[in-house]
């Protein structure tokens, strides 16, 4: 290929990134991947880094598995398009929905296919809606979700997001979606202990459900934890109000299982490690480990049979590809069936948090939380009071992810609050190795905040 200068060249002046400021590309030019294997990634230069990321938390079966390129040369050879609109089918379709109806926990038992995770949130947003008009109660249209949260880049992902930053780009959100706090208890829990923070956020929900007026409420959307946010996990007493109130208003709850589905929390799926029982789950990213773009929604038998009687006006041109359908089937059979999942509970996750948490020695490092292959890391300049840096929100985060960066690993920074999500298949010395560069760029971090 052109060498790296005039790659970045060409990028900067014709392609436009997501979530990036146009003129820190023109500046440094944009690092340019050019393959991967594993959990490593290789550049234009031919420098290998870990990605401790999972691209965006997606790639959960590692790169450069070739049984998945083989799945769908073989697909496409065969049947490379057809829809599921009206009544035709297709073996991919069927075949990964009957898949996902048996490892789904409950009665989730139906799929609707999308292209990924943001109109997969579009789906659900239509899709209780429509419940609720079937059943006589259309004035049931306010969806509550959190502020902070991230639910897709689409304006019903945006609207159902709680970032506000979004939120200006766009007049949005769009009417009926209504917002509580967040369970975050570091940033936020102030003298309470997390078991009394996670009621008292949960409680605002009922709180909401009685402002708004219970007759009005659809749903309510949450991850299990809340990943793009920060890696927030969510105090034990958090969730089981919830589901008490969701239960006591009979209000549908959406999962949005897109980061913690597929083994990323431990378990297939996060309501399963939180104790969640969801009414629709969304999922993608690890559905295919990113592999092809697929997101569907998963619904349970309740909701599926009111909306039996009608046509849901809904579906996308690639709801249900084909080629992503036999990829992410392949791929959920090397979850199972190559025991990845048993990787992350018996090796990789316990060796992790073991790593993980040690970092909360490290001076720059508040709190250290991890569930399964998750994990952030609080920012602070003192950890006793929890205290913020004086500089704006943010800044120290950039730059100790700027550390990683050129120490070869990929970390995000959410805020002051930095965050991994690696490959399931991470080996025991290839944590060690991210551990160690994770270190290395807090330590490097540390000295260029105090010079
Ligand atoms: N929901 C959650 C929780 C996500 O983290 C994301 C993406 O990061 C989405 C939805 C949107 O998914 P996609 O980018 O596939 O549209």
């Amino acid at each position: 290929h052109l060498p790296t200068a005039e790659l970045q060249a060409l990028d900067a002046a014709h392609h436009l990134h997501p979530f990036t400021k146009g003129d820190e590309l023109n500046e440094k030019g944009a690092r340019v991947i050019t393959g991967a294997k594993g959990v490593w990634l290789r550049d234009s230069e031919g420098t290998e880094i870990l990605d401790g990321m999972a691209g965006l938390w997606c790639v959960n079966i590692g790169y450069g598995r070739e049984e998945l390129a083989e799945v769908a040369a073989r697909q496409m050879k065969e049947l490379p398009y057809y829809n599921t609109f009206f009544q035709t089918t297709h073996v991919p379709a069927l075949m990964l929905a009957k898949k996902l109806a048996e490892l789904a926990p409950g009665d989730l038992n139906h799929v609707f296919f999308a292209n990924g995770g943001s109109d997969a949130n579009d789906t659900n947003i239509r899709l209780v809606r429509t419940y609720w008009a079937e059943k006589g109660q259309p004035e049931r249209d306010v969806i509550i979700s959190r502020w902070n949260a991230y639910h897709g880049s689409t304006i019903g992902g945006t609207s159902l997001g709680g970032m506000k930053g979004m939120h200006g780009q766009g007049s949005l959100p769009i009417p009926g979606i209504e917002f509580i706090d967040q369970p975050h208890w570091w940033a936020e829990g102030g003298d309470m202990t997390p078991e009394e923070f996670g009621l008292e956020r949960a409680r605002q929900l009922e709180e909401k459900i009685k402002e708004v007026g219970p007759e009005k409420v659809a749903a309510f959307i949450g991850e299990p934890i809340q990943g793009a946010g920060g890696v927030v996990v969510p105090p034990s007493t958090y969730w089981p109000e919830i589901q008490r109130i969701c239960k006591k208003y009979d209000i549908l709850l959406i999962a949005d299982e897109v980061i913690c589905g597929f083994g990323r929390t431990g378990n297939w799926f996060g309501s399963q490690t939180l104790g969640i029982e969801p009414d629709i789950m969304t999922v993608a990213k690890g559905l295919s480990s990113g592999y092809a773009p697929i997101g569907a929604s998963i619904i349970s038998d309740k909701v599926a049979k009111v909306l039996d009687g009608t046509e849901f006006n809904h579906g996308y041109t690639y709801s249900g590809h084909p080629v992503a359908c036999a990829v992410a089937l392949e791929n959920l059979r090397i979850l199972e069936e190559d025991g990845v999942i048993k990787h992350v509970q018996n090796v990789a996750a316990p060796h992790l948090k073991e790593k993980w948490e040690a970092l909360a020695d490290h001076p720059l490092v508040g709190e250290a939380k991890i569930v399964g292959m998750m994990a952030s890391i609080a920012l602070t300049p003192d950890k006793a009071t929890r205290a913020e840096f004086a500089t704006d929100a943010g800044t120290v985060g950039y730059i100790c992810r700027e550390r990683c960066f050129a120490n070869n690993v990929i970390m995000r920074h959410v805020g002051d609050r930095m965050i991994i999500s690696p490959p399931l298949t991470i080996t025991p010395e290839e944590i060690d190795i991210l551990i160690e560069r994770a270190r290395k760029s807090l330590d490097e971090c540390l000295e260029q905040i105090r010079s």
